[in-house]
């Protein structure tokens, strides 16, 4: 069932709410938001809040400025951090142009364009995204470090575990929510820690990303903790990555399962395999979007590098979880937390059902250590690798027909542009490294 304006308007005086955010996310995965008051609530409704597009980052010129927000009323939910009268809700929206169209530079519109094409098939996405980050302590003057007293590792458990009082909050903070939680724990390295979000339909999951990395942020704070979505914080542990679990349903059936296939996957499972691992190098620069990305993406840090896929180890770009029937599903893991998740889902999902609709068939699974191969034999088996670079990574997007047709002109133009200036700027840098290195010496 679906909200109505009536639903809005009744919750709203229901909760004692206050204050709406009209939130909406740009080009490069950071959410936005404009506040209103409950005065405002039928005029956003209507869809008739506007904001100035000309100001947020990757969005239009200052000639056309104008975008309209329309919000999407099952979104509806109430912030439990803030105080319990005078409350906070939000809405998520959709951005339009003042004619009234889709803003092509909306990238939740860039996703359920995808969805719909998805549907046509007859294909519901479903995606469980892994979630993982570190809680460091917070610095004087309230600046963040990348520090901690911390030295528990994976599965551990408290009083090792610092973060635990506050991962406990956040838990419980996203079930309030109305975002499942299916697991929680400390991860390997020092102060990291993962949330399992449940899966969902892809446009509510990317929704739920957003709206996790919000609460998570908010919850570390009051914790006294700064939490970071940065891939890559430290040197020499491992870094965080948003692991992609992704099935397909058909008439309210999971089509990877299929105990006959090999694997207990069907075919449909394989051909999307097969798309993916097709399109995975042009669609880095999205799921990989830092330059501190790619420092995430290096040997023996349980981090993909190349390319290929397994049901039994943890190396690969893809791998097959056990779980088969309903839990049937194969796991990405590339991309990190600080990707756009809208345009991630959307391109995971546009190179799977590429997959399907031309047949593609993957190469064969490698079921070894793929960091222990010679790199004669990883020619030999025709295992190429992930660009190592954000600079490699722009080149290979600027190369492909498929990114221009599924972020189409405008998303795909002004990423690439942003992504190059971000890479010369930081090409130009002068680092620590260099220093310690050559400065005594040289
Ligand atoms: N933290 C690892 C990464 O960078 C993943 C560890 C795991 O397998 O959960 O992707
Ligand atoms: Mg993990
Ligand atoms: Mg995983």
């Amino acid at each position: 069932k679906h909200n109505t304006k009536e639903d809005i308007i009744r919750m709203v005086e229901e909760d004692d709410v206050e204050f709406i955010r009209l939130q909406f996310t740009d080009m490069f995965g950071n959410l936005k938001n404009i506040a209103i008051t409950t005065s405002q609530l039928e005029r956003a409704l209507n869809n008739k809040c506007m904001f100035d597009g000309s100001s947020i980052e990757g969005f239009v010129r200052i000639e056309e400025s104008d975008m309209f927000l329309y919000p999407d009323l099952d979104s509806y939910v109430t912030f439990p951090w803030r105080p319990q009268q005078g409350k906070v809700a939000r809405l998520i929206c959709d951005v339009y142009t003042a004619e009234g169209k889709p803003f092509e530079g909306d990238p939740r519109y860039i996703l359920k364009k995808v969805v719909k094409e998805a549907e046509e098939m007859g294909y519901t996405f479903d995606v469980g995204p892994e979630m993982e980050f570190f809680l460091f302590h917070m610095g004087e003057n309230d600046t963040p470090t990348t520090d901690t007293h911390e030295r528990a590792g994976y599965f551990d458990l408290g009083p090792l575990d610092y973060g635990e009082n506050a991962r406990r909050d956040m838990v419980l903070t996203l079930e309030d929510m109305g975002i499942s939680v299916e697991a929680s724990h400390h991860e390997l390295s020092p102060a990291q820690h993962e949330i399992d979000i449940k899966y969902n339909n892809v446009l509510t999951t990317a929704d739920n990303i957003m709206t996790f990395k919000m609460v998570v942020r908010t919850i570390a704070k009051r914790h006294g903790l700064h939490c970071t979505f940065m891939p890559k914080p430290k040197y020499g542990v491992d870094g965080s990555g948003m692991h992609i679990n992704m099935s397909l349903q058909k008439n309210g059936k999971n089509i990877f399962d299929d105990a006959e296939g090999k694997l207990g996957l069907s075919k449909e499972a394989y051909h999307f395999i097969a798309g993916i691992m097709k399109h995975i190098k042009s669609m880095t620069a999205v799921t990989n979007p830092l330059v501190n990305s790619y420092k995430r993406l290096v040997p023996n840090f349980e981090a993909p590098v190349y390319i290929a896929w397994s049901a039994c180890n943890r190396s690969p770009l893809i791998r097959i979880p056990t779980g088969r029937e309903s839990a049937a599903r194969i796991e990405l893991r590339c991309p990190d937390p600080s990707a756009n998740p809208y345009l991630v889902l959307a391109l995971c999902l546009a190179a799977g059902l590429d997959g399907i609709k031309n047949q593609l068939t993957p190469p064969p699974s490698i079921d070894k250590n793929i960091f222990e191969l010679t790199e004669e034999e990883r020619v030999n088996l025709g295992i190429s690798r992930l660009p190592a670079s954000l600079n490699e990574a722009i080149k290979e997007m600027e190369n492909s027909d498929f990114m221009k047709q599924v972020l189409g002109t405008h998303i795909s133009e002004k990423y690439v542009k942003a992504k190059k200036a971000e890479w010369d700027e930081y090409r130009n840098q002068v680092t620590q490294w260099e220093l310690n290195q050559y400065l005594y010496r040289i």
